[in-house]
């Protein structure tokens, strides 16, 4: 592995540690707990911020579906 590639995947790992610290859910603000798998969460990609609601915060699929849909 050459330097430049050693050093992308530093800077990347240290994005990924910050990113991981500004996870929250942005409704009731509550973060992801130790082990708690984020993947369930549902981010909304289409926004300029992350939006991000927690398992506790969106009801199912369709709700979140519609949400998304009103906001665009
Ligand atoms: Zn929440």
């Amino acid at each position: 592995m050459n330097t430049a590639r050693k050093q992308f995947f530093k800077d990347f790992k240290k994005k990924m540690n910050q990113f991981k610290l500004m996870v929250a859910c942005n409704a009731c603000g509550r973060r992801p707990e130790q082990g708690e798998n984020i993947d369930d969460w549902k981010i909304n990609k289409e926004s300029e911020n992350i939006d991000l609601l927690c398992t506790d915060c969106f009801e199912n699929e369709e709700v979140w579906n519609n949400e998304v849909q009103t906001n665009l």
